[in-house]
């Protein structure tokens, strides 16, 4: 058998066509969708990040207001540089790229910052409306596995879907969206304290790798038929390659794709969603606060 490789930058196309439609829409009114870039430092992967991002908003004609600082800012600039974008009308989405330098605590940040422009899903109020089931903006790269999965019509309802991984930025939020009724899945989570692993990545009909550990899932850990999710970006050092690394996923690509009816491969699987559904909440949130709608999202 072998799996079917699920086209992340196609879907995730798809996705930013429909934001850059309502985009227009937004301009023939006289919004400009505005999503403000806060990088601290030059630590190279989140330098990457916010450049493809940066990218992403360019091409969906929406205004990317990049604030670079230096790895000196201190807390308390950061919080403050905060407020002055949260009072900002033309201002719709704050993204604060993450890892933060060890002196400023995230938590602190991420608090700072007004829920009616949370976009990356992050602050407290966004992760109560996700796990509530009220609205609100949920976080992008789980959001982007739960549109990858219904856009390929993959069966979810009374699925078993084992997660391995508990972040909160990738595992909790995806285990949260499974066990929604839209998805109704049963869902394991799996995280360093499981016992045997492979016990319980054997018994999924849906197995997302969100660890950071490269290929630790093998094709002898999966269930025949299953649909295998890779959220993991790992750089491997390799002399062949122009920059000295390149990315793997969390899946052992080769045996799993030999038993899995569908899989992610990395890159391009489920990377591209997640600036997609980036996009989506940028322009989510600058049609509720031009429809004068930004207490629905608190
Ligand atoms: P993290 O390090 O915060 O969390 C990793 C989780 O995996 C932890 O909860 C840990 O308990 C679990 N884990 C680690 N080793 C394990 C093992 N051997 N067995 C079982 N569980 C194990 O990482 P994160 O921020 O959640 O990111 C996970 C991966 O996803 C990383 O590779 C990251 O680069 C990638 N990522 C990709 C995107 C994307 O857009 N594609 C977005 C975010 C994160």
């Amino acid at each position: 058998m072998s799996a079917i490789i699920i086209d992340g930058k196609e879907i995730a196309r798809r996705v930013r066509e429909d934001s850059a439609a309502r985009t227009r829409t937004l301009r023939a009114s006289g919004v400009e969708p505005c999503l403000a870039v806060v990088l601290v430092g030059e630590d190279p992967a989140s330098v990457s990040y916010v450049t493809g991002k940066e990218k992403a908003l360019a091409e969906a004609a929406m205004v990317g207001r990049d604030l670079r600082l230096p790895a000196s800012t201190s807390e308390t600039e950061l919080i403050d540089l905060i407020g002055a974008l949260n009072a900002d009308p033309a201002v719709h989405g704050i993204l604060v790229q993450l890892p933060l330098p060890k002196h400023i605590r995230e938590d602190r940040v991420i608090m700072a910052i007004d829920p009616a422009k949370d976009v990356d899903g992050f602050h407290p109020v966004s992760v109560g409306n996700m796990v509530i089931g009220t609205p609100g903006f949920l976080p992008c790269t789980p959001h982007g596995v739960i549109v990858m999965l219904k856009e390929l019509k993959i069966p979810t309802d009374g699925a078993h879907a084992v997660v391995v991984g508990r972040s909160n930025i990738v595992g909790k939020p995806l285990a949260n969206l499974l066990a929604r009724r839209d998805v109704n899945a049963t869902v394991t989570v799996c995280h360093t304290g499981t016992r045997n692993l492979a016990e319980h990545t054997r018994r999924a009909d849906i197995l997302i790798a969100a660890a950071g550990r490269p290929r630790l899932l093998t094709g002898d850990m999966v269930k025949p038929g299953a649909a295998v999710i890779d959220v993991g970006v790992n750089r491997v050092e390799d002399a062949s390659a122009k920059k000295g690394y390149r990315l793997v996923g969390d899946v052992d690509f080769a045996s799993a794709s030999e038993v899995a009816s569908y899989i992610t491969p990395v890159p391009g699987g489920v990377g591209p969603m997640t600036i997609a559904m980036l996009l989506r909440n940028v322009v989510e949130a600058a049609e509720l606060r031009s429809a004068g709608a930004e207490r629905t999202i608190r």
